[in-house]
């Protein structure tokens, strides 16, 4: 079978709800996949950095193949011998009392939402079912209907109501906006990420995280950061909240926590609140399984191993700095933080981000546009400045080719 083959299977059998770049996977190594063809390209996306620590690391691997041959699920219904190890590491590694593990960041976001409207009720003492939270707009916490409700991007919303009540939603990066929220007695959290990755990776102001924390302390109100895209060292430290010395209330993290290899989300916070949620109250069949603890805890050690917020600070700094060198009038703007990046393309000529990513694609790069007009540039975290300064100029002729074809 040929790529087009592939992708006519997918097109007839699969729900429509992707619009992916026409190209077809197989393999992956390191920072590089190769497709049906046998062409090798450099990952520019890391499955929207679930792949942190490049694709199919050996030692994730590995800790993955042991566990699946002898132990994978037994659910929560009964305790299993890797669980609690997983618990006292990531509750050590991050420095928090209590860990929630889940699997999706979605699932992981409403885990979130739940243990602070309950500390609202039980602790805050807010009268039941009038807690609110506050989240900004141009937010991305994924697809169940409570998440979609806090949205106000219509395609993510739209056509999927009733919506999920008791979200106020103020603009990204605005602390007069929060401060105004904040004066709500009504208000049990805040709810952000640090860099809105899905948005198109906007950067808040450098104060932003830790003016808003503050700001949440003197209310009474609890500072809940979505880390599941900008964690696990993603901007060049091990979370973004990490660069403003902000240690969230609650925790939420998610894709990279594999490395790429199955779901596992967690939610990390301290007794007070994670205490409130009661036996019964909240779980998930997969949560916690056997399988998912050990190629956690083998995930994260491989990023501290390896030094990857390290790379990933100091080839971000070269990555920016190569791309801002480009004289190119389709480029309008370079931005990120670490390795998560993102151009904004300047349309030329009927020639949009698409075909500059069909262009990349054609020249061995994967990345792909959102929001039309912005494309992200967040490879796998174990990628060396030889691999960076080889991808800028597939980046920069591929550019170069669409403007003149333009
Ligand atoms: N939160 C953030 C910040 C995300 O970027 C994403 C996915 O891109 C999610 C949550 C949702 O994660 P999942 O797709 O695993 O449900």
């Amino acid at each position: 079978m040929l790529t087009q083959d592939y992708i006519n299977l997918e097109e007839k059998y699969g729900a429509h709800n992707y619009h992916p770049l026409p190209v077809v996977l197989e393999r992956g190594e390191g920072v590089f996949l190769w497709d049906v063809e046998g062409k090798r390209y450099y990952d520019f996306l890391s499955a929207y950095s679930a792949v942190n620590q490049g694709h199919c690391h050996p030692k994730i691997v590995n800790a993955m193949a042991d566990q699946a041959k002898t132990l994978t699920l037994t659910s929560r219904a009964f305790f299993n011998n890797c669980l609690g190890i997983y618990e006292k590491y990531i509750t050590e590694y991050f420095g928090y009392e209590k860990v929630l593990p889940m699997n999706s960041g979605a699932e992981a976001d409403e885990t979130a939402l739940k243990l602070c409207r309950r500390w609202a009720y039980d602790k805050k003492g807010i009268k039941e079912n009038e807690a609110k939270i506050i989240v900004c707009e141009g937010n991305f916490h994924g697809r169940t209907i409570t998440v979609i409700s806090m949205s106000n991007d219509p395609d993510s919303y739209k056509g999927f109501g009733p919506y999920t009540p008791g979200f106020i939603k103020i603009p990204y990066n605005d602390l007069t906006a929060l401060a105004k929220a904040l004066e709500d007695p009504n208000v049990a959290g805040f709810l952000v990420e640090p860099i809105q990755g899905e948005a198109g990776v906007f950067v808040p102001d450098e104060d932003y995280l830790s003016k808003s924390y503050m700001m949440c302390k003197s209310k009474n109100v609890l500072f809940i950061a979505d880390e599941v895209q900008t964690g696990l060292a993603r901007t060049g430290k091990m979370l973004a909240c990490d660069h403003e010395n902000v240690r969230p209330d609650i925790l939420i993290l998610g894709k990279a926590l594999s490395g790429g290899t199955m779901p596992i989300s967690a939610v990390l916070a301290d007794d007070e609140i994670m205490l409130v949620i009661k036996p019964g109250e909240h779980g998930s069949t997969f949560g916690g399984n056997p399988l998912a603890c050990k190629v956690a805890v083998a995930a994260l050690e491989v990023l501290k191993e390896e030094n990857l917020s390290e790379n990933a600070e100091r080839l971000g700094k070269i990555f920016r700095s190569e791309l801002s060198k480009i004289k190119s009038d389709m480029i309008e703007l370079v931005r990120g933080k670490g390795l998560l990046n993102a151009i904004v393309i300047k349309p030329k000529n009927g020639k949009e981000a698409w075909d500059v990513c069909l262009k990349m694609r054609d020249n061995g790069l994967l990345a792909k546009p959102t929001h039309g007009h912005i494309i992200r540039f967040a490879p796998p975290l174990v990628i060396t400045e030889k691999q960076i300064l080889e991808a800028v100029k597939i980046i920069e002729e591929s550019i170069k080719e669409i403007s003149e074809s333009a």
